[in-house]
């Protein structure tokens, strides 16, 4: 699923496909038939603004990756110019027999001339872009890192001089045009990311969910407060970080230092890395073995179910890590832990590096005496089935048993990592449960969406779809543009469900339909096309949270947040 972020750049698309066009341009002397001022005016001045476009845009990209991690900066700088150095290479090949027609490689021919020929003149004449790139992106991280902003102001300053002192073809009027045009151009790209960018609220979207990062930084903290020390967040960021937008979710958890994630399916995982998510990901469901290569290309981590799955992962012949789930009483994935053979079996795989070991607990939320004791006979078997692994001589790596309710209610437990899904977004799966260690959770997302029509409905009327809603007196309804398609429930207007509208509570009306909603506001004075309709979250003093909304439709916040649809635009405030 895209959840829309792609759009935030669309104003660099659009400026990329004009700068693509003045690369042509240069190249084609499309003006000179009409004269030669034009001619130079568009060649030499406004097309040469591209160049500098696109490498704003590399290091647009690149630099905002980087962080206060030497290495990690170090390992994607290295990615960077291994990735370009490749198309480089490729390019040169592609190029050669271009460079061999022009005479280079064949007038006089040496291995030094070769040489020269090969890095420098023919090929860098058509590809100086690459190493451009290269060189652009190593000087930049350097002044990006190591510098103040004004130190590296004024050495980038005294880079363009030394550039214009190097360069007698441009005169230094020319060469002031070209560089003005480029920063006017360059300031108004930034403008448009920022448009596009969240923060603003948007005029016209239609449903929309507002993420409010500083609550996810703040529910981070406050449950790194409560696990024990030498315990690390490994952040489940499955079905799009339950909704919330998986990969812009983990990217920020990145910068917060958190480098342990876990998802669903492979594909969830290969979109965090093709984002740039840093870290461990471990997929915790089943992969389908055929797709062995991608998960050790990807570098994910792959969750092994059992020893006959381990054996067939096993023969391909592909080094991968994993994580081995027991099965210690939840009934889903996992080696049965009566199997004790079986499950050391799964150790001993050459190809396989185990780096996990793990189980599920399956009522860690519940504090009714017989679930505390059924949990506490969960981790007393997966405790038992480590013990005999030791006894064995395997080494079971790391270890992780508790996700969100096994943190808030079995918090004296010591393993190596918690799988946190729905505390993480602020929010308990259910209204009013009550945990042993309850933390200042803040909700990261509010639903919204507008009305887009008002009117009048007398009394006796009937609305909406199987005449489901009968007007008991004259009314006036708003049509409100989200529907069972962006993830409210179909009959949640059925059980006297609300919205807010102006900071006061609506019923919804009706059947829900794909699309729409109908909310009674006929109590409320003035009620105008393009207002806000809140589903979850605040409006001045009235708040509806998710747990009240999953209340009302018999189901968990989890299924709620993670169910919102493609078309719910996510928002994301810093
Ligand atoms: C989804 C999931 C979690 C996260 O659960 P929450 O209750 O949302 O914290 C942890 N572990 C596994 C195996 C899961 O599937």
């Amino acid at each position: 699923m895209n959840v829309g972020s792609e759009k935030q750049y669309g104003g660099l698309d659009r400026f990329g496909i004009i700068a693509a066009i003045l690369v042509i341009a240069i190249h084609t002397f499309p003006l000179l038939s009409i004269s030669e001022w034009a001619d130079f005016t568009l060649r030499q001045t406004i097309a040469r603004v591209a160049v500098p476009f696109f490498f704003m845009c590399t290091g647009f990209f690149f630099m905002q990756k980087l962080g206060s991690d030497r290495n990690r900066n170090a390992s994607m700088l290295k990615q960077l110019l291994w990735k370009v150095g490749k198309l480089y290479l490729l390019s040169i090949l592609l190029y050669f027999p271009v460079n061999v027609y022009e005479g280079y490689f064949t007038d006089g021919f040496t291995l030094l001339t070769a040489v020269k020929d090969l890095l420098f003149n023919g090929t860098l004449y058509h590809l100086w872009y690459f190493p451009g790139i290269m060189l652009g992106v190593c000087i930049n991280t350097f002044l990006y890192t190591r510098l103040s902003t004004w130190n590296a102001f004024w050495v980038t300053l005294l880079l363009y001089g030394i550039g214009l002192l190097g360069d007698s073809y441009f005169g230094l009027v020319h060469f002031t045009l070209v560089t003005v045009l480029s920063f006017v151009l360059s300031v108004l790209a930034m403008k448009a990311i920022q448009r596009f960018r969240g923060g603003k609220p948007d005029q016209t979207g239609r449903a929309w969910a507002d993420i409010h990062l500083p609550h996810l930084q703040h529910n981070v903290r406050e449950i790194q407060q409560v696990l024990p020390k030498d315990c690390a967040m490994m952040a489940v960021v499955k079905a799009q970080a339950y909704g919330h937008g998986g990969w812009q979710i983990a990217r920020f958890l990145n910068k917060l230092g958190i480098d342990h994630f876990a998802v669903a399916t492979i594909d969830e995982g290969i979109e965090l890395r093709k984002k740039g998510v840093k870290g461990e990901i471990l997929v915790l469901g089943y992969t389908d073995e055929r797709r062995i290569r991608q998960i050790a290309r990807f570098k994910l981590t792959q969750t092994v179910v059992d020893d006959e799955y381990a054996q067939t992962l096993n023969g391909y012949n592909v080094k991968i890590p994993v994580h081995i789930k027991i099965d210690t009483g939840m009934g889903r994935l996992g080696e049965s832990w009566e199997y004790t053979e079986k499950i050391a079996a799964m150790y001993r795989y050459k190809h396989l590096q185990v780096c996990g070991t793990f189980t599920h607990l399956s009522v860690a939320d519940s504090l009714e005496a017989s679930d505390i004791a059924y949990t506490k006979n969960q981790i007393d078997r997966f405790q038992n089935v480590i013990e005999q692994l030791k006894e064995k001589g395997i080494n079971p790596q790391k270890l992780h048993v508790q996700s969100s309710y096994g943190v808030l209610n079995y918090g004296e437990l010591q393993y190596d990592y918690a799988r946190m899904g729905i505390a993480l977004y602020g929010m308990l799966s259910k209204q009013g449960d009550k945990v042993k260690t309850s933390i200042d959770l803040r909700p990261v997302l509010s639903l919204k969406a507008r009305v887009v029509q008002v009117k009048q409905v007398e009394k006796g009327a009937p609305v909406g779809y199987g005449r489901a809603h009968t007007a008991q007196k004259d009314s006036k309804i708003a049509i409100v543009s989200i529907g069972y398609a962006d993830g409210v429930p179909r009959m949640l207007s059925q059980v006297g469900a609300t919205c807010l509208i102006r900071g006061k509570r609506r019923p919804i009306i009706g059947f829900v339909c794909m699309d729409q909603l109908i909310v009674d506001i006929s109590d409320i004075e003035e009620v105008q096309r393009g207002e806000v309709v809140t589903f979850i979250g605040r409006d001045q003093e009235e708040e509806i949270t998710a747990e009240e909304m999953a209340q009302s439709c018999k189901t968990i916040t989890n299924e709620l947040v993670s169910r919102l649809g493609e078309r719910v635009k996510r928002v994301y405030h810093d």
